[in-house]
């Protein structure tokens, strides 16, 4: 999990927690220097670990005390970090990280300061584990996926390998309360396409919200999102609604959360919703202004049965059958058809609803979690589609608009080296003033991206890369001036996406071909 640059698996909901400025005091502490020495060191090296790695080195060369620690000392203290909540923890995990740094040789410094900023950035994707733990245990790496996909849980899974071979990977099961690898869906051009590609055929809307995986066992109620991010804490309606219409004792149900109007009961858009996820205090307040509704797609687990091998048809007569529904917590609706004008009519009907689009799933298809495969999903919406690009930069607003975040540099991922290389700087689109509920404000661009500064320079911030938003463009240019090759022609803000990792943002090679395509 360290390689990954990971001390808990994706579905605990712990956090490090450990700001740039902890890590300072740190390093300070640890090697007995000035606070503002190594805030000086920070500026001319923009990084903290090389300055963890050069106040170190100074200290080496001073003591004669030699680093003795071992990956495991470094694992336990890590998640003995994470464990500091409340009072003093703030005081308690600056003791601790600087325990870790004064026993660490100069490059160590490096790496565990990179790690507990969860900077690490090694790229190791899952891919590499998944054949690291194949190749180190002599097992297959599809033996590796299979028991990833329905645990994701590295550790467990390198531990099954190393005892039990290709048998003790076969064993590793589902189980409720750890979250399960989700079935995505493919794009398809458009809605004839996406008919024809499969002989029996159900549409559904594609709802604009929060894709939930819900674990219910006995009376306990566990939800995560597709990113497997344990959100449980944020939505206690969701939690008793769970308990109320759920007929069957134990089973993981998954569907599509969205905020809807407190007076119209319409879908509002998945912005509002965000506010949701990201709340950690004044739940309550939240769960009373910003209703949710459920809207459950499939079932994958029922009394201790996996469903994984049914085709959905069974599965969805099977969530039938253990759901009592409820305005807040129903099944979506179905269209089975193959007739064209019929499947149109209710595309429009999903996109008057402020809906993103349509599904369309194969009745006949197993649910296949994880990613890169095809499991019979196909969405189909609006082309000449937005980009979801991740933030990477902003400058400082001057004048009335000073003390925020007002111009925002935009970048895709290259998967191959892993970076993020900018194509686009955008301000267009966000508010000064809230003037109604779902306006973003420059403000709240503020706070949120204010945590992960990452280096400063004039009115020129380096942003952590993290934050996913969708942008509206005219026209994607060539362009000398950024790094990715392209610049975007009038970028224009159009949500936040919260349910993004920034590993999901578009790539390099799909900004190159929505190019050709324009060029088309
Ligand atoms: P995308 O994020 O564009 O790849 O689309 C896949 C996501 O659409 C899923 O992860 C769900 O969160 C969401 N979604 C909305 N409506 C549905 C639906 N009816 N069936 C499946 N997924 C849906």
């Amino acid at each position: 999990m360290l390689s990954n640059g990971r001390v808990f698996p994706d579905y605990e909901p712990t956090e490090l927690g450990i700001a740039a400025q902890l890590a300072v005091k740190a390093v300070a502490k640890a090697t007995g220097t000035p606070q503002k020495d190594v805030e000086k060191k920070l500026v001319a090296l923009g990084d903290i670990g090389l300055v963890a790695e050069y106040f170190v080195s100074r200290k080496r060369q001073s003591t004669l005390s030699s680093g003795q620690l071992t990956v495991e000392k470094v694992f336990r203290t890590t998640q003995e970090i994470a464990k500091q909540v409340g009072k003093g923890s703030q005081e308690r995990k600056l003791s601790l990280i600087s325990s870790l740094v004064t026993a660490a040789s100069p490059i160590e410094a490096r790496y565990i300061i990179r790690t507990l900023l969860q900077q690490m950035r090694v790229g190791i994707a899952e891919g590499v584990i998944r054949d690291a733990i194949a190749k180190a245990f002599n097992v297959s790496a599809e033996g590796v996926e299979r028991a990833w996909n329905m645990k994701s849980d590295f550790s467990e899974i390198a531990v099954a390998a190393k005892k039990h071979g290709e048998n003790g990977l076969k064993k590793i099961k589902l189980e409720i309360g750890k979250s399960v690898q989700v079935l995505l869906a493919e794009k398809s051009p458009d809605l004839k396409t996406a008919l024809g590609s499969f002989e029996n055929v159900a549409i559904e809307w594609k709802m604009d919200g929060m894709r939930c995986q819900i674990h219910k066992q006995g009376n306990k109620v566990l939800i995560f999102t597709r990113r497997l991010e344990n959100v449980t804490r944020q939505f206690p309606d969701m939690v008793k609604l769970v308990q109320k219409c759920v007929a069957a004792k134990d089973c993981i149900v998954e569907g599509e959360a969205i905020a809807i109007d407190m007076k119209t009961r319409r879908p509002l858009p998945f912005q509002v919703l965000s506010q949701r996820i990201q709340r950690k205090h004044e739940i309550e307040r939240m769960v009373r202004e910003i209703p949710v509704q459920v809207n459950l797609f499939d079932v994958v687990y029922v009394e201790g049965g996996q469903l994984f091998e049914k085709p959905l048809r069974e599965r969805r007569k099977i969530l039938e059958k253990i759901i009592k529904p409820d305005d807040d917590f129903r099944i979506i609706g179905q269209l089975v058809t193959k007739d064209l004008k019929k499947a149109e009519k209710f595309y429009k009907e999903a996109l008057n609803n402020n809906q993103e689009g349509v599904m369309v799933k194969n009745l006949d298809a197993l649910y296949i979690p994880g990613r890169n495969v095809a499991g019979g999903w196909l969405k189909v919406k609006p082309t000449m589609e937005n980009l979801d690009l991740v933030i990477v930069g902003a400058t400082w607003g001057t004048g009335k608009r000073s003390g925020w975040l007002t111009s925002f540099v935009l970048a895709v991922r290259d998967p191959d080296t892993d970076k993020f290389l900018e194509c686009g700087m955008m301000s267009t689109g966000i508010k000064e003033k809230k003037e109604n509920g779902m306006d973003i404000t420059y403000g709240d661009m503020t706070e949120m991206l204010k945590p992960l500064i990452e280096k400063q320079e004039s009115g020129l911030v380096k942003i952590k890369p993290k934050i996913v938003i969708e942008v509206a463009y005219e026209e994607i240019q060539k362009s000398p001036t950024y790094a990715s090759g392209f610049g975007l022609r009038f970028p224009r803000f159009v949500r936040i996406r919260n349910e993004k990792s920034e590993r999901e943002s578009e790539t390099m090679e799909r900004l190159q071909k929505m190019y050709d395509m324009q060029k088309k």
